[in-house]
């Protein structure tokens, strides 16, 4: 692929973490033209994931800073804040609030997700709280201050960061998850069985099967089988939508997500699109749109190669996220969708180490607290099922036997 002309211009919409990676890896790959980053919140990029983990404590938001203010300047990347509106493809203009237009010869989609509520009476309310940026985990840790009783809905990952935090300050509280299990979409049923445990010894109050009728403001949740769960301030951790709007209003095949090609490029060769919004190809088959930020900064230093050197190959770096509850440390390597075997490896107390496997291959590898498991396990991705069972499972065992 021929990269991009010395002079281009590349404009970027959004300006959260993938949105920043695209721009600081077009700057390190050595690309010298004018790069606009255009984005709706207010300040400079930040990082989400401490929003439901350190600042929940600390409040702090200088520390969740991507980069000072003088690396824009130094890096000469501008940036712009507002919301863009539209997308025109025939010449080539990204529109924003207000009326300004900036013309692009390559757009990057990075718009990211934002919270989803489902159609539950009173989930909608403005005295129910989400947290996706860092406006609603301001809100969340000032109520937070003067509640007694948080109700969180949703058993998911930023849920359960919460109410692990939530707990650490001394509030009671009660997670509701309709699903049969915690964390039900990502984890394997032995994972979820060992959180489950974890959060019940924090002294959460976890309830599964347990389905929102109304959320009734200032008393608490009504649950569909009657029950009533009383608590003062109402977490709505039920999932997100890409924001893809603008791509599909601007004609861009969307389905879940901005679709990409294997260079993450979308149905229009001047426009990538990255990070939670984009929905991706995987090598082994299939699409997927993934909501970490392994995904987010692997995407855009790949696009950033491709348009500063021209790089043609097709993403596949392996997924990986971590998620910090309590002082349990998930990390998941590969994607355990269609797991057809789970071996859970027995380990020390406060340890998990869970290998799921596709094929008659490691998939994916879940582990808890288990750093140098978590390694070994990771690159072993993709080797036979065969090859650890003959190391008895041993991880290190089964490396060295592989790399032999
Ligand atoms: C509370 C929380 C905790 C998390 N914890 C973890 C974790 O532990 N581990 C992990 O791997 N991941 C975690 N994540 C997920 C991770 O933060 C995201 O996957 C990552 O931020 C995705 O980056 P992105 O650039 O695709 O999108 P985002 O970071 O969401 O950035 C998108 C930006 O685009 C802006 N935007 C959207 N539309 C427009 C428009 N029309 N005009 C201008 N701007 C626009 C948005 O306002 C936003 O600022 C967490 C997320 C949250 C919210």
């Amino acid at each position: 692929m021929t990269p991009l002309a010395p002079d281009a211009r590349v404009v970027v919409i959004g300006t959260g973490q993938g949105g920043f990676q695209v721009a600081a890896s077009l700057r390190q790959e050595g690309f010298a033209g004018p790069v606009t980053l255009i984005g709706e919140e207010p300040g400079l990029p930040y990082q989400r994931p401490p929003l439901s983990k350190a600042y929940m404590a600390d409040g702090e938001a200088e520390r969740l800073l991507l980069k000072p203010a003088g690396f824009y300047d130094r890096s000469a990347l501008t940036l712009v804040e507002a919301r863009a509106t539209g997308i025109d493809r025939e010449t080539r203009v990204v529109q924003t609030e207000g009326g300004a237009a900036h013309p692009y010869d390559h757009l990057v989609l990075a718009t990211g997700a934002r919270a989803f509520r489902p159609p539950v009476p009173g989930l909608d309310a403005d005295e129910v709280v989400e947290l996706r940026t860092l406006a609603d985990a301001a809100l969340l840790r000032d109520r937070l201050a003067r509640t007694r009783h948080a109700i969180v809905v949703g058993g998911g990952f930023i849920g359960l960061e919460f109410a692990a935090m939530a707990r650490a300050a001394g509030v009671a509280v009660t997670v509701l998850e309709t699903a049969p299990r915690l964390m039900a979409r990502a984890l394997s049923p032995a994972m979820s069985d060992w959180f489950l445990a974890a959060h019940r010894a924090m002294g959460t109050e976890v309830l599964l099967g347990a389905c929102v009728e109304a959320v009734e403001n200032g008393r608490g949740v009504r649950l569909t089988d009657g029950r009533m769960v009383a608590g003062d301030l109402v977490l709505a951790a039920t999932g997100v939508r890409p924001n893809a709007e603008l791509a599909a209003a601007a004609g861009l095949t969307v389905e879940n997500g901005v679709v990409v090609d294997g260079r993450l490029l979308t149905s229009d060769p001047a426009i990538s699109a990255l990070g939670d919004c984009a929905a991706f190809p995987l090598p082994e088959g299939g699409r997927v749109r993934l909501e970490s930020v392994q995904a987010a900064v692997d995407h855009a230093r790949h696009i950033a190669r491709r348009l500063a050197k021209g790089e043609e190959a097709d993403y596949a770096a392996v997924p990986w996220f971590w998620s910090d509850q309590g002082k349990h440390k998930l990390q998941i390597a590969g994607l355990g969708t269609g797991a057809e075997e789970v071996v859970a490896l027995p380990q020390a107390e406060g340890q998990a180490v869970v290998l799921l496997f596709r094929a008659g291959r490691l998939a994916a590898v879940e582990t808890v607290n288990a750093v140098p498991q978590h390694m070994a396990a990771r690159k072993l991705i993709g080797a036979p099922q065969a090859l650890l069972e003959a190391a008895g499972y041993d991880l290190k065992d089964a490396l060295k036997t592989g790399a032999a």
